[in-house]
């Protein structure tokens, strides 16, 4: 080892030498550049806002409009002369610094793109040659949204290999030796701009998809001699690549073609499982491989992504970590050389070096490995190791400045990051002993014995850490299943399978904790007909009066932490049935998978959150610290709660608000909607399950005209909670407001109704990004969610743009039955949602311009086809009614003023949405959007229990908030109770924060 350690740092300090022997920034270009690097190394908010600039400055096209945004993000004094002095310049001379701005920040880019299209990167590709570097060409481009941006992704990556192998036709190999192996011509391909839909819920369907677009490629690059790699992107699209490149390589066809390659990441702490597999998948192959082994270039978006969503997070949370795994991969390859040919992408010279090491250990020959590097960066180095007589490639993106923001900005990222090699090396100048030390001896311990032991994840495959960051006081959210897993794959179909093995089932009541039966029994018929509830009748729903209002004397004096234990309970039995209760929502209301694990998420946070908010709600609190006097404020339950749900959130909605009952003390009845009383039955078995007391929680499945309205008006009903349509909650509010005989209370009413969402989009907006969001916005569960997105709101400077990439996004949606993985467009709930829905289309036809309808939708069920309208006029019938189906309206707008105002210009108030990257238009619209929820820069779907409080006003609601701290408010009736404690002027010192509860009286 200490052999190895030493040969690393003579290697390393050797590669050094060289480096410092030609001196040269860090970056190839001076000025401009160097002084906002420094400058972010510097300080953290100013890289921030620098790289946000950078981010949109490509998409402005007129000079006021770079100098407002270099105002809106600049203008704060804290920022230093050098910026200062900028603003102040912009100010002055717009017309001279706009285009001296994007000038600069054009060429910062450039310093990372080799070229603007395959002819403009010959010339550089040719000075490369010269200096006996290879390259391998990655084409830029914006986010895919669309099956015609993918087809034409790979018209140009096929364009660009003719272009590379007519252009290098004499070229010869750097080295000579072991050229076979290394074709001069080598592609680096993304697999995420091949196919617009890629969901990694459903390997199967991308590969499909995949296979045809890239087996043209592969052809003539096996005619021309070329190779071909897979770039890896984020780990939701890992386990696809690995599938795709085994699938694709293993065919007849190419199974013996050995010039293509994969990338490995470093960082994940999975990868040296998919190594092995990879390197045994090889050996069966029987034809040699390459791999480009990395660290990573996404670790800030994973963490991020999987501390938003709760999931383990895939990469090692210290640098040296990956660092350590990187020298376990590559000693993993190089003792595989005779399998898979390795190429080390990598700046960092101790990994470069412990490379060397190691292949001189086993005698390799220099020449059968190679080192890339990327274009733009570290100079110095690919100069060095070609002085030493190694293969050295260069990754050269292709492509205009605008698509190459994202690809820009991570390389900015990777240049400032703290944690990185070359801002140690040339900015912070470390020193060369440090930096060549064995990344193992810099791993924390405490952190090291997280699963970091060389990298390999728990023994399912999954990786086992996750990070911990949130403070102890903040609700933590139940996970969502990540179904990049196959496990997660395997159980969902598991539990598809075994559901529809119990269709037809029948569903009883349950009556202060009795199952009853009727004779007459509601069908669940959406879409495949999994079963029957019994239906109550009135006597039915005044049993289940009486039962409620029985069992409120003792369940009012039960202690909140009794209550609350209940829903975590309930909320531990829903994890384990997790996967049935989803599979029973995808056949019961067409559901697609993750929308149907996000409501199962949801159900479970709700018990989770509502129980925590009780302990905190529950015991008397002092109101001031008064001598002589004790005032403590506290709740008391309400009495008998009548719950009705939707059928759109079959399971969270009726959860919510039911467990919101009970856990404050009131006894509920229960209503599913008559779509979904299967998904209703499955909950009151959980809470069966739990150990809710009889009658406390009563299920009572019927029509809302029968029973609901005779509840409503019922005497002994306290409270209701309803969340549906807006005729309904209407009615149920007016009705509950008359006063009946023997009422004891006030009808306390939460009503969440509809919504009629704008999304608007700013005319710097990320196009791509505001399309993709805005069609899962509409789209997803076929716009069956009252948070969906239905108006579209465009300023006209953005209008052809947005248009232009929103059509096809809509025509490549993939639309069919749910229970496919990676469905997004599945039937609406019924016929009658059906017919009304095509009545609707029908209307828009006749008032504005019918722009898009889907064409290919199955010819059974109730398949709407995906449908735009444009030239919607904000009084239009479809501008201002709710449609509940996928049907998005168009709205065209002079600037931000008149998109508020339209926006804002409707009943409800719901959700609301802005794309943009002005702080100051950010800013406005989050003080001026008319919405209970307005979200900025993402869907206006999904909100999250704890995170986002979810419910509306106007039209949409009473303005309460389910999943919000006052939600159990509603439920709650406040008391106080005050003692004067003095007795002659004598009073005790201490008075308690807090007392045991004042249970309410025996009924
Ligand atoms: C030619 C080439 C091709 C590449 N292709 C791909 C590709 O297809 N897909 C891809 O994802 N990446 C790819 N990369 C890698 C990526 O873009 C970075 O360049 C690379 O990770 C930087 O590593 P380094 O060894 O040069 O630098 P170093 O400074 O030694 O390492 C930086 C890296 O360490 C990791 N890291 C940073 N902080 C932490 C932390 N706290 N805990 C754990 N790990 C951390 C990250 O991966 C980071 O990028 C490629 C790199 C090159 C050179």
């Amino acid at each position: 080892m200490r052999a190895r350690q030493n040969d690393i740092e003579r290697r390393g300090s050797r590669i050094f030498e060289l480096v410092d022997k030609h001196p040269e920034p860090l970056f190839s270009r001076a000025g401009f550049y160097q002084r906002l690097m420094a400058l972010s190394m510097r300080d953290e908010r100013f890289k921030v806002q620098l790289f946000r600039f950078v981010d949109v400055l490509p998409s402005l096209r007129h000079s006021r409009e770079i100098i407002g945004h270099l105002n809106e993000y600049f203008s704060d004094d804290g920022f230093g002369p050098f910026v200062g002095t900028g603003v102040h310049l912009a100010r002055i001379v717009p017309w001279v610094s706009g285009p001296i701005l994007r000038w600069n920040v054009s060429g910062m880019a450039h310093q990372f793109i080799a070229g603007k299209n395959p002819n403009d990167v010959i010339k550089t590709l040719r000075k490369r040659c010269s200096q006996k570097i290879g390259f391998t060409v990655d084409l830029l481009g914006e986010a895919v949204v669309s099956e015609a941006d993918a087809d034409e992704y790979a018209a140009r990556y096929l364009d660009l290999l003719e272009k590379l192998a007519r252009e290098t036709k004499n070229w010869t190999d750097p080295l000579g030796n072991n050229a076979e192996l290394f074709p001069v011509v080598n592609l680096s391909v993304k697999i995420s701009a091949l196919y617009s839909q890629i969901n990694p819920a459903d390997p199967a369907d991308a590969i499909a998809h995949l296979a045809p677009k890239l087996r043209p490629l592969l052809r003539r690059a096996r005619e021309v001699g070329a190779f071909i790699n897979f770039d890896m992107e984020s780990y939701a699209h890992k386990n696809t690549t690995l599938e795709l490149f085994k699938t694709i390589f293993t065919e007849g066809e190419f199974k013996n073609w050995p010039h293509a390659g994969i990338v490995i990441q470093a960082y994940l702490r999975d990868s040296e499982v998919n190594l092995r597999d990879l390197i045994e998948w090889g050996r069966k192959r029987g034809t040699r491989f390459a791999v480009r082994l990395v660290k990573g270039a996404y670790w800030d978006y994973e963490t991020t992504k999987s501390l938003q969503n709760g999931w383990d997070c895939p990469v090692y949370f210290q640098k040296p970590e990956s660092d350590a795994n990187f020298e376990t991969l590559t000693r993993l390859l190089l003792e595989n050389e005779s399998i898979v040919t390795a190429a080390f992408g990598s700046h960092n010279i101790r990994s470069i070096a412990h490379a060397q090491a190691f292949a001189n250990e086993l005698g390799l020959d220099p020449s059968r490995f190679e080192f890339q590097l990327l274009y733009g960066m570290a100079g110095p180095i690919k100069r060095a190791l070609v002085e030493m007589g190694y293969r050295v490639r260069e990754y050269c993106p292709v492509g205009e400045l605008l698509p190459g923001m994202a690809y820009l900005v991570r390389r900015l990222l990777e240049n400032t990051s703290n944690e990185g090699f070359l801002r140690a090396k040339f900015a912070e100048n470390v020193s060369a002993k440090e930096l060549l030390r064995d990344p193992r001896d810099l791993i924390k311990p405490a952190v090291a014995g997280i699963g970091n032991s060389g990298g390999i994840a728990s023994s399912d495959g999954k990786n086992s850490t996750s990070l911990d960051i949130a403070p102890a006081d903040v609700y933590r959210n139940s996970p969502l299943v990540n179904f990049a897993y196959k496990d997660s794959q395997e159980k969902m179909q598991d539990a598809l399978r075994e559901v529809r093995k119990r269709f037809g089932e029948k569903h009883p009541l349950v009556i202060g904790g009795e199952k009853i039966w009727t004779d007459q029994l509601t069908p669940s018929v959406n879409p495949s007909a999994p079963g029957y509830g019994s239906e109550a009748g009135i006597p039915e729903a005044e049993r289940a009066v009486k039962a409620a209002r029985e069992a409120f004397g003792k369940w009012s004096r039960t202690p909140f932490e009794e209550r609350a234990r209940l829903l975590e309970r309930a909320a531990d039995i829903l994890e384990r049935r997790r996967y049935e209760l989803s599979a029973v929502e995808v056949f019961e209301v067409g559901k697609p998978w993750n929308e149907a694990d996000g409501d199962i998420r949801e159900a479970i946070d709700f018990w989770r959150f509502y129980a925590q908010q009780m302990r905190r709600l529950g015991r008397p609190k002092l109101t001031q610290r008064v001598p002589g006097e004790d005032s403590y404020h506290h709740y008391w339950p309400r009495g008998v709660a009548f719950v009705i749900a939707p059928w759109n959130f079959p399971i969270a909605i009726l959860c919510g608000m039911a467990s919101a009952g009970v856990v404050t003390g009131n006894t509920v009845i229960m209503k599913p909607s008559e779509q979904s009383i299967v998904c209703g039955a499955m909950l009151m078995q959980v809470f069966e399950e739990a150990g809710v007391p009889s009658g406390v929680l009563n299920f009572l499945s019927g029509h809302g005209s029968v029973i609901g309205a005779h509840l409503v008006d019922h005497k002994d009903v306290d409270m209701i909670a309803f969340t549906g349509s807006r005729e309904v909650g209407l009615k149920i509010w007016e009705s509950a407001g008359i006063t009946r005989p023997g009422q004891r209370e006030l009808k306390r009413v939460i009503c969440e109704m509809g919504g009629k969402n704008a999304m608007i989009v700013d005319s710097d907006a990320d196009v791509g990004e505001a399309v993709g969001y805005s069609i899962y916005s509409a789209f997803g569960f076929q716009g069956q969610k009252c948070s969906a997105l239905s108006r579209l709101i465009l300023l006209q400077d953005n209008y052809d743009r947005v248009m232009e990439r929103l059509i096809p996004a809509a025509a490549s949606l993939r639309v069919g039955n749910p229970e496919e993985p990676g469905i997004m467009v599945g039937p609406v709930i019924d016929e009658a949602a059906y017919r009304r829905i095509l009545d609707y289309i029908e209307v828009g036809k006749s008032e504005a311009t019918l722009a898009y309808q889907a064409k290919d939708v199955p010819p059974q069920g109730y398949f709407i086809p995906p449908t735009i309208f444009t030239d919607v006029k904000p009084n239009m019938r479809i501008a201002r009614e709710e449609i509940f189906g996928p049907v998005l309206s168009v709205l065209r707008v002079r600037d931000l003023d008149e998109a508020i105002e339209v926006a804002n210009g409707t009943d409800y108030a719901l959700t609301g949405g802005f794309f943009s990257r002005s702080p100051a238009n950010i800013e406005r619209v989050k003080a001026q959007l008319e919405a209970g929820n307005v979200y900025i820069n993402r869907s206006c779907t999904g909100a999250i229990v704890g995170r986002h409080p979810f419910g509306g006003f106007k039209m949409s609601g009473s303005g309460t908030k389910a999943g919000g701290e006052d939600y159990l408010l509603q439920f709650l009736i406040p008391r106080v109770v005050t003692e004067n404690t003095t007795r002659h002027g004598f009073a005790p010192e201490e008075t308690p924060e807090y007392r045991d509860e004042f249970l309410p009286p025996q009924q």
